[in-house]
C-alpha cells in the first residue's frame, strides 16, 4: 500500500510516454505500474504526468546596482510551482573579498526558511586569480559543482586570459561551466556611439548587442574551451549564427551542451518597436532576435542540438524598476520574468504546433536540466526512487496569461494576453501537493538546498 497513487494518467518521461499508475512513498517514487492502490489517491484520467520540471537558471532577489530583482525566493519558487516547476537552480555571486563557500552559504541562508521547491547554486566566477581557483574544490564540496562565467558586464566579466585559467580550473576539478557568451567591447562601443547621437530609447537596446558579437563571443569560448578541454553549457542562446559556431565546435569533437530560453523561441525584436517606452519590458541579454533565428532555435530544439530550455528569470518592475532607464536605455535593469510560464509556452507552441513530441519536451524543461547540473537521476524523471516530483498536466486547459493572474512579483509578463492550451493543475514536491487546482497550497521554506554533482574530471 503506498502512501499516494497518481491514477489512470499519461505518463510522460524523456523516453515515452505510457498509460500508468505512479506509486509514492516517503516523498520518492516507488513503483511505476498499473492499478495501485494508495492511502490517497490522485485521479488523473486525461492528464499528463510528467516529471516536475527544472529550471537551470534563475536569478531570485538578485542584486543589480541599486535595484533587487523583484521576485524573492519565496515569490518566485511560488511562481515555479504554479507552473510546474519544482527545481530551481539560482545563483551565488561573491562580493570583493568574499570566498566562494562563505558566498555560498550566505546565499542559502537568504533562500532557507523561504523557498516554495528545492533549489540549487551556481556558482559565479567573477575573478580567476590563483586565490579564488583554489577555492573552487571547497565550493564543489559545499554543494555547488556549476559555476557562471560572463564574458560580458563589467564586474562579472572575465577576459580572455582569465576565461582560460578558469576554463583549466574548472577542467581539473570537474566543475561544471555554464557561460553567458557576449562580446563586452562592442556593445560598450555600440552604447556610446547611440547615445552619443541622443539615440536614448529602448528600441536601441537589440542594435548594440547584434547577433554577430555573440556569436563571435561563442566562436572565441569554444576556442578557448577546445584549448583547456573543458566540456561547458552555453547559457541562453539567442541566434542562428551562435548555434553554427557550436555545430563546429562539435564537429572538431568538442563537448557543448547549449541552453535557450523561451523568450528566443517565441519573441523577436519587433517588441522593442512598442509605443512609448514598453519596449523596456523586453530589454534583457542576449535580446530576442529575428523570425529567422526563432525557426534555427525551433529546428535545433528538436534535433537536439539544443538541449536545454531555462528561463533566466529576472524580472524587474515596469513602472518603477525599468523606468530608471526613461533617458538611457543602457541604464535599464536587464531582465524579465518568465519562471512561471516556461512548461505552459512550450507546450502551446511546441508540443501542440508539432514541433516538438510531448518526450522531446519533458526531456527539454524536466530530464536534461537535471542531467546537465548533476541533479539526477534524484531530479527530472518519473522512476522508482526518484523523488516525487510531479507535474500533472492538464493539456485542454486554456489560459490567458496575464501578469494578474500569475504568480510572479512583477506588474507585467512579456506574454500578457497570448492564449495557451495546457496548464499544470497539481503539482507535488517530494510526494506533497503544493500546487492543487492551479492553487499553490504548499509552505515557505519547504524547499531544499540540492548539492549537485561535479563532471568526472
Ligand atoms: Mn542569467
Amino acid at each position: 500500500m503506498f502512501d499516494l497513487v497518481i491514477a489512470n494518467g499519461t505518463l510522460v518521461t524523456a523516453e515515452a510516454m505510457v498509460r500508468a499508475d505512479l506509486g509514492i512513498t516517503g516523498g520518492q517514487i516507488a513503483a511505476v505500474d498499473k492499478r495501485l492502490v494508495g492511502l490517497d489517491t490522485i485521479d488523473a484520467r486525461g492528464m499528463l504526468v510528467l516529471p516536475g520540471a527544472v529550471d537551470e537558471h534563475v536569478h531570485l532577489q538578485m542584486p543589480v546596482g541599486e535595484f533587487t530583482s523583484s521576485d524573492d525566493f519565496y515569490t518566485g519558487t511560488v511562481a515555479a510551482a504554479c507552473g510546474g516547476t519544482t527545481t530551481v537552480v539560482d545563483f551565488a555571486e561573491p562580493r570583493p573579498g568574499q570566498s566562494l563557500v562563505e558566498s555560498l552559504a550566505e546565499r542559502q541562508a537568504e533562500a532557507d526558511g523561504q523557498v516554495a521547491v528545492d533549489y540549487g547554486l551556481h556558482m559565479t566566477l567573477s575573478r580567476a586569480d590563483d586565490k579564488t581557483l583554489a577555492q573552487v574544490p571547497d565550493a564543489i564540496k559545499a554543494g555547488a559543482a556549476s559555476f557562471k562565467i560572463y564574458m560580458a558586464y563589467e564586474g562579472l566579466r572575465l577576459d580572455d586570459g582569465q576565461l582560460l585559467r578558469a576554463l583549466a580550473a574548472l577542467r581539473m576539478h570537474g566543475g561544471r561551466a555554464l557561460v553567458h557568451a557576449e562580446n563586452h567591447y562592442a556593445i560598450a562601443y555600440l552604447t556610446d556611439q547611440a547615445l552619443a547621437e541622443g539615440r536614448t530609447g529602448p528600441e536601441n537596446h537589440p542594435l548594440t548587442r547584434p547577433a554577430v558579437m555573440e556569436a563571435e563571443a561563442i566562436h572565441r569560448l569554444l576556442a578557448l574551451a577546445c584549448v583547456t578541454g573543458t566540456p561547458l553549457v552555453l547559457a541562453h542562446l539567442s541566434c542562428a549564427l551562435g548555434l553554427e559556431e557550436v555545430r563546429a565546435a562539435r564537429a572538431r569533437g568538442q563537448t557543448v551542451w547549449v541552453e535557450t530560453c523561451p523568450q528566443y523561441l517565441l519573441l523577436d525584436q519587433a517588441e522593442y518597436l512598442r509605443p512609448g517606452f514598453e519596449g523596456a519590458k523586453f530589454v534583457m541579454a542576449p535580446p530576442p532576435r529575428t523570425e529567422t533565428d526563432r525557426h534555427a532555435l525551433w529546428d535545433g530544439l528538436a534535433a537536439g542540438e539544443i538541449d536545454t530550455v531555462a528561463t533566466d528569470h529576472c524580472p524587474f518592475f515596469y513602472e518603477t524598476q525599468k523606468t530608471r532607464g526613461k533617458d538611457d536605455f543602457s541604464r535599464i535593469p536587464g531582465g524579465a520574468p518568465g519562471i512561471e510560464t516556461r512548461l505552459t509556452l512550450l507546450y502551446t507552441h511546441g508540443v501542440r504546433t508539432g514541433r516538438l513530441s510531448a518526450e522531446r519536451w519533458v526531456e527539454v524543461c524536466c530530464t536534461e536540466p537535471a542531467r546537465r547540473f548533476g541533479l539526477a537521476p534524484r531530479k527530472g524523471t518519473l522512476a522508482v526512487g526518484a523523488d516525487a516530483d510531479v507535474a500533472i498536466f492538464d493539456p485542454e486547459r486554456r489560459i490567458t496569461l496575464s501578469h494578474e493572474a500569475l504568480h510572479q512579483n512583477v506588474d507585467y509578463c512579456p506574454y500578457d494576453g497570448w492564449q495557451v492550451q495546457g496548464y499544470p493543475v497539481t503539482v507535488l514536491s517530494r510526494g506533497e501537493a503544493i500546487v492543487s487546482g492551479g492553487e499553490f497550497v504548499g509552505t515557505k521554506g519547504r524547499g531544499w538546498f540540492l548539492t549537485t554533482t561535479p563532471l568526472k574530471p
